[in-house]
């Protein structure tokens, strides 16, 4: 027995209630643009390890590497929904790798819009944001990511303005970037001491590593030394000693945006194990009639609803400037514990279909680990609520 369905509504924004028609357009265009342009290519990217420049440039064509950035920049200014609108549509693709490569600039453009020299606002920004030059944050080192105070990679001021020496590691398209905002010591120890830097990509000094990893696997990861690196005056991002604040204010929206990410990619295990629920046969009858099986769908919508209602939520408080960064963080670690439970239990579901390449549950499956580290491991995120949210004296 075959039984016809369709996908669920639950899932689906375009059959959620309260969205504007400008927010149903960005989406039904987000979803064009992951079904013409990514999915044909995507096992190819993964294959080669990192994503084309054209799609980079196809994005802002559509204003999607843009979207939520001041027009005075080359952005169009958009709610906080809005962007998890599209980095839902984006997930769609069922491949982590494509926001975290095509969006890599996102997570660096503020502190450049916020605080960067004119000549990098009027230049280099509007191009990261039409996604003509590609864009990445360097903050983490072989030393430490979570504890962003002991960054060791150090800016000394001379006559031709700064020289940069040091390394970074774990950088998103670290080796394709075009631009590399760069956190380095410029004072004393701890977090008052850190500056940011601008670093064109064809810096004499740079050099750049590839790293092979266990998913994400279509985004180019890389180990990034600077040996000796001049940078004019003007590549000092903000105020000396300051960066540490620019860098903390990035980590709200890179965090919310991740639990949207991590709940949307649930949110395709879930639909690409309930279809084969559905299909496949199992004692005389397709598995979703096992009472056992049907019920683990139900867990999975129970688990994943409540967050997404918070995230909405959320992104309203951040539109309205009141978001908590504990709340955010808290969000953040629900959203992917939801994306590692309900990516198992789809494995589980789809049996050795699920383990196979060929299946998105299992790709997502492999980007969980990163989900619950990057932007913010889990147990410092703990911390940080345990601090925001007044748990501690
Ligand atoms: C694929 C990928 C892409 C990335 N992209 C970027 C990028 O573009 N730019 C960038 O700057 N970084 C990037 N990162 C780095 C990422 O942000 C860090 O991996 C993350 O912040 C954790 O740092 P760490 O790996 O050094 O782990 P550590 O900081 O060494 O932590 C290891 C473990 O110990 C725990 N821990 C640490 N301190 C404490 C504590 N005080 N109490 C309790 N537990 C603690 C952590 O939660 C974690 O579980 C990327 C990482 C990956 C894997």
């Amino acid at each position: 027995m075959f039984l016809p369905r369709q996908s669920l509504a639950l899932l689906d924004p375009l059959q959620w209630p309260d969205h504007t028609d400008e927010q149903r357009a960005i989406y039904k265009s987000t979803i064009r643009f992951v079904e013409h342009s990514i999915k044909p290519n995507l096992q190819r990217w993964e294959q080669e390890g990192m994503l084309p420049r054209s799609l980079h440039r196809e994005a802002g064509t559509l204003g999607l590497t843009g979207l939520g950035f001041p027009e005075a920049f080359g952005g169009t200014p958009a709610d906080n929904w809005s962007r998890a609108l599209v980095t839902w549509g984006l997930s769609q693709a069922g491949a982590g790798g494509v926001i975290a490569g095509l969006m890599s600039h996102s997570i660096m453009v503020w502190p450049l819009a916020v605080a960067g020299s004119k000549r990098i606002q009027s230049r280099e920004l509007p191009q990261l944001l039409r996604g003509e030059m590609i864009g990445s944050l360097c903050v983490t080192e072989a030393s430490g990511g979570s504890d962003v105070s002991a960054i060791q990679t150090q800016a000394v001021a001379c006559d031709q303005g700064w020289k940069l020496n040091g390394s970074k590691l774990y950088i998103t398209s670290g080796m394709r970037a075009d631009l590399l905002l760069v956190a380095a010591r410029t004072g004393a120890k701890g977090s008052q001491g850190i500056s940011l830097f601008a670093v064109p990509g064809d810096a004499k000094g740079l050099s750049r590593q590839p790293l092979d990893k266990t998913g994400w696997l279509c985004s180019d990861t890389a180990a990034l030394f600077f040996d000796d690196v001049y940078l004019p005056h003007d590549a000092l991002v903000g105020e000396i000693n300051r960066g540490f604040q620019l860098v903390m204010q990035n980590f709200n929206a890179e965090r919310l945006f991740m639990a949207v990410q991590a709940l949307a990619m649930a949110g395709v295990c879930l639909e690409e194990s309930l279809a084969w629920a559905w299909s496949r046969q199992s004692f005389g009858q397709p598995l979703i009639q096992h009472q056992v099986i049907r019920h683990k769908f139900s867990a999975m919508l129970q688990a994943m609803l409540p967050c997404l209602h918070w995230a909405r939520r959320l992104c309203q408080d951040m539109d309205g400037g009141r978001a908590n960064a504990g709340e955010i963080a808290l969000l953040k670690n629900a959203a992917t514990r939801c994306m590692r439970d309900i990516a198992d239990e789809s494995i589980q579901i789809l049996g050795g279909q699920g383990f196979m390449r060929s299946s998105a549950s299992e790709r997502i499956y492999r980007e969980v680990k990163v989900m619950m580290i990057g932007g913010g491991a889990d147990e410092i995120m703990h911390e940080l609520a345990c601090r925001q949210l007044g748990v501690m004296p």
